[in-house]
């Protein structure tokens, strides 16, 4: 038996003794938890919004669904397939799971993975049980985990498992962030702030930070934020017209707007400001889960030769975010507000849902 969290239905969770992991098949791989975190996704389950999870804990309603995608572990026993990966190596728990065969796999869109467990790359705490427990079965171990060196601190680790491939792909790498440019992030959040930072290694001409909270823009400062703007104390047009006038000097001949605008929150008002805020040849790159249809203002954008995108991480950047980190140019340890010990996480919960109060950023478990 092992401890786990595990959802039970709508506003249910539980700390409690359930079966521990057993391979299953060839391709898996058994760790131990030596460090694990709570996401902004676990909430939204939690709150009943996420319907095939709630389906899966009912088929198991003593036990529910373990939550939780985001790991480090420590390998503890091998499926005879496994060929990357030994007992006591230390590896990342990636939060998409990848087969590494199917259509999507072969296409590096491992997100949209159909090969595995799951009807998409995230199954962990979403389809099958996940990482917020003292064990976890890892699925296709050899495509979805990534060996760490030792001696690096968990902390920084933990931020590779979703955070920051999250911002770094959906954000950074789909809206070309380029040397020189000026770039805008809206909302601050864990994944608003990975931006930044990975962001930053690409070595922009600016980085405008934008939000509510003083607090976590004086975050964005001290993380490089070249200015910073609280959307709490302006209308929409003097926000607008703050951004623009920021970007007035970088080149001559350039018009005013941002390069690149990394929208991290997901409602109508900051999708909207980003439409606002590029100029000719600029990016909207999406990376905030919205729930309700945005205004496309396509009679101002259609002319500007511009590009939206928008996606689910697809964790193909970790090992390369993974060497940023350990050669030093990248420290996302810088994110983490709160450590507890694994058995205190329905404390934990507590602690990142009030995070208005608390400040909680990201929340790291370890045994
Ligand atoms: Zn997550
Ligand atoms: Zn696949």
């Amino acid at each position: 038996m092992m401890k786990a969290l595990t959802y039970m239905g709508p506003g249910v969770i539980s700390w409690h003794s359930i079966p521990k992991p057993k391979i299953l098949q060839p391709t898996d791989v058994i760790g131990k938890v030596v460090a694990t975190t709570i996401c902004g996704s676990d909430l939204h389950i939690l709150k009943g919004d996420v319907p095939e999870t709630t389906a899966a804990a009912s088929k198991n309603p003593e036990k529910g669904l373990v939550l939780g995608h985001e790991a480090i572990i420590e390998v503890e026993s091998v499926g005879k397939d496994i060929k990357k990966f030994s007992p006591g190596d230390i590896c990342i728990v990636s939060c998409i799971t990848s087969c590494g065969s199917c259509y999507y796999c072969k296409k590096n869109l491992q997100s949209h993975c159909n090969g595995n467990e799951g009807t998409s790359g995230w199954i962990f705490g979403h389809e099958i049980d996940g990482t917020q427990s003292e064990y976890v079965r890892v699925p296709f171990g050899d495509t979805s985990l990534f060996k760490v060196p030792k001696g690096v601190s968990y902390d920084k680790l933990l931020m590779l498992c979703d955070a920051m491939p999250t911002s770094y792909e959906i954000g950074v790498l789909a809206g070309g962030v380029k040397q020189g440019d000026s770039v805008a992030i809206v909302g601050l959040g864990p994944v608003g702030l990975s931006a930044l930072l990975s962001a930053k290694t690409l070595r922009p001409a600016q980085i405008i930070a934008i939000d509510m909270d003083d607090e976590r823009l004086e975050l964005a400062k001290q993380f490089g934020a070249t200015h910073t703007i609280n959307t709490g104390k302006l209308t929409t047009q003097a926000l607008t017209s703050e951004v623009l006038q920021l970007t007035s000097n970088l080149s001559p001949g350039r018009e005013q707007g941002v390069d690149v605008a990394i929208e991290c929150v997901g409602i109508p008002a900051t999708f909207e400001l980003c439409e606002d805020l590029i100029a000719s040849g600029g990016s909207i790159a999406n990376v905030g889960v919205h729930g309700k249809s945005v205004e496309l203002k396509l009679q101002n954008l259609w002319i500007k030769n511009c590009k939206i995108t928008t996606g689910l991480v697809s964790a193909n950047t970790t090992e390369e975010l993974l060497e940023k980190v350990v050669d030093g140019t990248l420290d996302p340890s810088l994110i983490i507000t709160h450590h507890f010990k694994l058995d205190e996480i329905e404390k934990a919960y507590e602690v990142f849902k009030d995070a208005k109060t608390t400040k909680a950023m990201k929340i790291v478990l370890t045994p």
